[in-house]
C-alpha cells in the first residue's frame, strides 16, 4: 500500500459525547449546488451517529464531493488533532488544516505546565505548507472559569502572533467573550485573514468586525429558528466578508437540528442564507468559494509531489 493510502494512524478516535435524547442518524443529502462551495470549519476526527453508521473522513469528504462541496478546512483543537489535521492535509487535495489549542484544552496545558512547548509545537506545525490557518484560538468564557482566563488570554495572543508570522489566516472561537476578543485582536493587532469562526455576535458586532476588514463565518446556527439575531448579522455586512462552515459533527443545520452533522450539509446552510438574502445561491456560492480562497489559498496547490502519480484511496 502506498503511503497516500493508508489511513493516518496516529490518531485515537474521538466520539461525540453522548446524549440519549439525539437522533443519532445522519440526514440525507440535500440537492448538490450548481457552483461549488468550501466548508471553512470542521472537525472530521470527531466520530457520531448511530453505531455502525459513523463516517471516516474520507466518506465525508465523497459525499461532500457529491454535492458540490469542494473542500474543508480540518480544524484541530490540541495537539494531538492538529498534528493529524496537517497530516490528512498532506495527502488530501480536498483538506486544507488549520492548527492550535483550542481556548478550553489551555487550562489542561498550563496546569501541566506545557502549554509554551505546546505553543512551540503549534508553530512548528504552522510552517507546513497545506496549514493555511492558526484555529481554533480565541476566548470562552463559558466553560472556562475565571481561574484560566489569563493563561487563556496568553494563548490567544501566541496564537494571533503565529499567524502573522506565518503569514496564515487566524479562526476565532468566540464564546460568551466579544468583547474580550475583539480588544485582543486591537490591542495585539489581527492577521490579515481573520476569521470569526460560528459568528455568534449580533449586527452591531458583525458591522465592527467587518469594518476591521474581518470575515465571518456562518454555521448552521444562522437557520436556528431563535437566531433572527444571526440573520441580521449577516444580512448588515457586505457579502465579500462572508464565509460558511458546518463545524461538524456539530451544529447541524434545520430541519436536522441535533443530528450528526458533515460538510455536505453545506448546502443545507447555505441555501438559508441565499434564501434570507433574497439572492440567487449559485451567486452566493461564488462568491464565498472566491472568498473563502482568498483567505486560505487554493486547495490544490502545495500538494506534495508524489500525490499526484498516485490513486484516491479506495
Ligand atoms: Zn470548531
Amino acid at each position: 500500500m502506498s503511503e497516500w493510502a493508508q489511513q493516518p494512524t496516529e490518531l485515537h478516535v474521538r466520539h461525540r459525547e453522548a446524549d440519549p435524547s439525539r437522533d443519532l442518524d445522519y440526514p440525507p443529502l440535500p440537492e448538490a449546488l450548481a457552483v461549488g462551495v468550501y466548508d471553512n470549519h470542521t472537525h472530521l476526527e470527531i466520530s457520531d451517529g448511530a453505531p455502525g453508521s459513523e463516517l471516516d473522513y474520507r466518506e465525508h469528504l465523497d459525499r461532500a464531493s457529491s454535492v458540490g462541496v469542494k473542500g474543508v478546512v480540518q480544524v484541530g483543537g490540541d495537539l494531538e488533532t492538529s498534528r493529524w489535521s496537517a497530516q490528512i492535509a498532506e495527502r488530501e487535495p480536498r483538506v486544507l488544516a488549520a492548527v492550535a489549542l483550542h481556548p478550553n484544552e489551555v487550562p489542561a496545558y498550563a496546569a501541566a505546565g506545557t502549554l509554551d512547548a505546546a505553543l512551540a509545537e503549534i508553530d512548528a506545525l504552522a510552517a507546513q505548507p497545506r496549514v493555511r490557518a492558526i484555529g481554533e484560538t480565541g476566548l470562552d468564557f463559558f466553560r472556562t472559569g475565571e481561574d484560566w482566563r489569563e493563561a487563556q488570554l496568553r494563548a490567544f495572543e501566541a496564537h494571533i502572533q503565529i499567524a502573522k508570522n506565518h503569514g496564515i489566516a487566524l479562526q476565532i472561537h468566540d464564546r460568551d467573550a466579544h468583547q474580550a476578543v475583539m480588544e485582543t485582536l486591537i490591542r495585539v493587532g489581527a492577521p490579515e485573514k481573520t476569521v470569526f469562526h460560528c459568528f455568534s455576535g449580533d449586527a452591531e458586532m458583525a458591522r465592527f468586525c467587518a469594518d476591521q476588514g474581518w470575515y465571518l463565518s456562518f454555521a448552521g446556527t444562522v437557520t436556528f429558528k431563535n437566531a433572527a439575531y444571526l440573520r441580521e448579522a449577516l444580512e448588515s455586512i457586505p457579502r465579500d466578508r462572508i464565509l460558511v462552515e458546518t463545524d461538524a459533527p456539530f451544529l447541524t443545520p434545520h430541519p436536522y437540528r441535533g443530528r450528526p452533522n458533515s460538510p455536505y450539509l453545506i448546502p443545507t446552510t447555505l441555501r438559508a442564507m441565499a434564501a434570507h438574502l433574497e439572492t440567487d445561491v449559485t451567486m452566493l456560492a461564488a462568491q464565498i468559494s472566491s472568498t473563502t480562497e482568498e483567505v486560505y489559498g487554493l486547495w490544490d496547490e502545495d500538494l506534495p509531489e508524489l500525490i499526484e502519480s498516485l490513486d484516491r484511496p479506495e
